[in-house]
């Protein structure tokens, strides 16, 4: 008698996330003594941004007052409170629910979950984050993709977006301010959105995980809820980009809307709370005071800097073009240089150790080539990559 090999899922066959499994090949290459730049994670923590002072002093004191056993499953009171609040003086009205998860990947997850039946579809930006594609895989649902437009500042190609709307289409997602792209949706871009999904009778996500890095003073957010208070929407936000805490896993979700369209669906989602027990409990006594005061400032002007910086360099390299991004800490690049964008980066990797994330792991449609680089590092470190990856276009150093 032996043991026998164990066979996975076929669900997790199509299971891809571009972003770390680039990794994998960038650390072969540094192994080998390549000084490497990293472009790719969008973690603010290992480059020179830190954790604000009270956060971690609420979390210390709660370690220390044994907040140490389970939290309730919706999250404790005062942060509970906390987000209801921030989210009515954005303008949110029928707050329904709001649950404390371990970061936003876990309210997505638990959303998609209480969702989607195998053979249903859900509406998923090309590009987008690739988080949704692995769990609507892992659910046996399908991916429907709806373009943005690079042509209209990165916003919803609305015409796109309602052709591919069919019977089995569940929701739809808008990811707002944008991962991979920058940008910061205008109000006409989401009450189009809104319209459709009223006339389909869809849920909509709306991943704001971004909305307090904005980039430009003269931005203006809109919150997609504080648009519409009868429409069913799961908004999904947390502290790991806006108070630099990624590490500390914790995310929560909003349920809005008119009580007849959202209260099935949210007692299904409330099971799936309960069922998990709760997220981090000591971390989530930072939730209150993080939100209720001032954000910090000092973030948004470090990357304006280098959002500048990478805007400026990259659109004068020849072959290059991009949108200026507005928002969070990314800028999707299009490439028209007679290469895909799966080799570009590999050879990138291999012969400059800058570290990209080619467009296609997020989902970008077929036949076009875009990379994406995240400007978190330091003024000197963009410098360096984007001098080396000017040399490396200039001198088509793939062919070599
Ligand atoms: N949503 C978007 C658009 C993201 O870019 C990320 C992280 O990069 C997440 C969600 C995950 O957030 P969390 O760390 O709270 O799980």
């Amino acid at each position: 008698m032996s043991w026998k090999k164990i066979e996975p899922a076929k669900r997790t066959k199509n299971i891809k996330y571009a972003i770390r499994d680039i990794v994998v090949l960038a650390k072969e290459v540094e192994k080998k003594g390549m000084e490497m730049s990293w472009l790719n994670i969008g973690d603010p923590n290992i480059f020179d941004f830190r954790t604000p002072d009270r956060l971690i002093q609420d979390t210390i004191k709660a370690l220390k007052d044994n907040k140490n056993g389970y939290a309730p499953s919706n999250g404790i009171a005062s942060a509970v409170d906390a987000i209801r609040e921030e989210a009515t003086n954005k303008g949110f009205k029928n707050i329904h629910e709001v649950f404390v998860t371990t970061g936003a990947s876990e309210a997505i997850d638990i959303a998609l979950t209480a969702l989607l039946n195998p053979g249903d579809n859900f509406l998923l930006p090309a590009p987008t984050y690739p988080l949704y594609d692995a769990i609507i895989n892992k659910l046996g649902a399908s991916i429907n993709r709806y373009y943005l437009d690079e042509s209209n500042n990165w916003e919803p190609d609305i015409e796109d977006l309602e052709s591919k709307i069919n019977d089995k289409t569940k929701g739809i997602l808008l990811i707002n301010p944008n991962n991979p792209t920058g940008t910061n949706y205008s109000k006409e871009s989401l009450q189009k959105v809104l319209d459709l999904a009223k006339k389909h009778g869809l849920l909509i996500f709306s991943d704001e995980i971004y909305d307090k890095i904005l980039l430009d003073d003269s931005a203006t957010y809109y919150s997609l809820a504080s648009l519409d208070a009868d429409a069913p929407i799961i908004t999904f936000n947390g502290l790991s980009k806006s108070h630099l805490v990624p590490g500390f896993r914790i995310g929560w979700g909003i349920v809005t809307g008119a009580n007849e369209y959202i209260k099935d669906y949210n007692s299904a989602m409330q099971k799936l709370v309960r069922a998990r027990l709760s997220a981090n409990h000591p971390e989530q006594y930072g939730i209150a005071s993080s939100l209720l005061e001032p954000h910090i400032n000092e973030m948004t002007l470090k990357l304006r800097e280098r959002r500048d910086i990478t805007y400026n360099r990259l659109s004068s390299i020849k072959g290059l073009s991009l949108v200026k991004p507005q928002a969070a800490f990314y800028a999707f690049i299009k490439m028209d240089l007679g290469i895909d964008d799966f080799t570009f980066v590999k050879k990138v990797i291999e012969k400059t150790g800058v570290v990209i994330v080619p467009g296609s792991g997020f989902g970008q449609r077929e036949n076009t080539n875009h990379f994406r680089v995240v400007f978190l590092p330091q003024k000197e470190i963009l410098t360096k990559a984007f001098d080396k990856l000017e040399d490396f276009i200039e001198n088509k150093r793939w062919l070599s």
